[in-house]
């Protein structure tokens, strides 16, 4: 499979966002992959399980614009080893200085939609994850699946010092608005542009400027006119174009905007290109 027809890397880009190791997963070479976004400012990969991050610090390759985050998603809260999975993130932080660049917490959150683990353990697992970016001072990222509710009140219970990420928003605009106002940023992924989107695009259009993310969370959601194809983040000139055209101004304000917004977010990380 050509994975790099159609593939458009706007000079600067930033994925807050991506799976580097589900990438690798789907068969995509990831150094080639890393190559080809040379000129990225940064690229987010995020844990899926934190048991994965030496493997996901082999395939950065040392590139210094791939930064890591530590967390368990939700997907796999269910595993009998949960406890020693979130110590092993309490550990990865604890040496977060000594090498591997671990700049946020996650991804956590909430799933009541493919309920992957019951209720009660998936907040248990959340709340230790708010309380470990609490007390790191990082941001975190939060992954919410018709959980608006139980997440708002969850970020209200901790006062998080550096802020979070509502990845790959997929509600309406009012649902948009309550984690605005709890400070959060909200980050948009390829289902932005697929036909269908029309709340999750009015709810892009509230986002102010300064609190809006872009993020390919590949392997998955490759942006129109690709979708369907396994994504990453080669083909994120789509994504950039289509929010650009839809905040009305160009690619590279566009990227010049995400920059400024992840490094408020993340910390002062990642290539400065140009
Ligand atoms: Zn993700």
């Amino acid at each position: 499979m050509d994975h790099w027809e159609n593939a458009w890397v706007p000079f600067g880009v930033i994925d807050t966002h991506t799976h580097l190791e589900a990438v690798a997963g789907k068969g995509v070479p990831v150094n080639e992959l890393l190559e080809r976004l040379a000129s990225a400012e940064l690229i987010v990969d995020v844990s899926i399980d934190p048991r994965t991050l030496p493997e996901r610090t082999r395939l950065a390759g040392g590139r210094p614009f791939v930064v890591h985050t530590t967390g368990v998603h939700p997907s796999i809260t269910g595993n009998p080893d949960l406890d020693q999975m979130v110590e092993t993130v309490e550990r990865q932080l604890a040496s977060r200085n000594d090498g591997t660049p671990v700049v946020a917490v996650g991804e956590t959150g909430l799933d009541w939609y493919r309920m992957y683990a019951p209720r009660d353990v998936q907040i248990a697992a959340f709340e230790r994850h708010l309380e470990l970016a609490r007390r790191e001072s990082l941001p975190v990222v939060i992954h919410n699946r018709e959980a608006d509710d139980d997440i708002v009140a969850a970020l209200r219970r901790t006062d998080l010092p550096a802020s979070g990420v509502m990845h790959c928003f997929s509600a309406d605009a009012a649902q948009a608005r309550r984690f605005l106002d709890l400070g959060m940023y909200i980050s948009f992924a390829g289902n932005l542009t697929y036909r269908s989107a029309e709340d999750l695009r009015a709810a892009f259009d509230i986002v102010p400027r300064d609190r809006l993310l872009l993020e390919t969370d590949a392997p998955y959601l490759a942006p129109a006119p690709l979708r369907g194809r396994i994504n990453h983040p080669a083909y994120l000139g789509h994504l950039y174009t289509f929010a650009a055209d839809r905040a009305r101004c160009s690619v590279d304000e566009m990227v010049e905007q995400i920059g400024s917004n992840a490094r408020a977010l993340f910390g002062e990380i990642g290539n400065r290109p140009g």
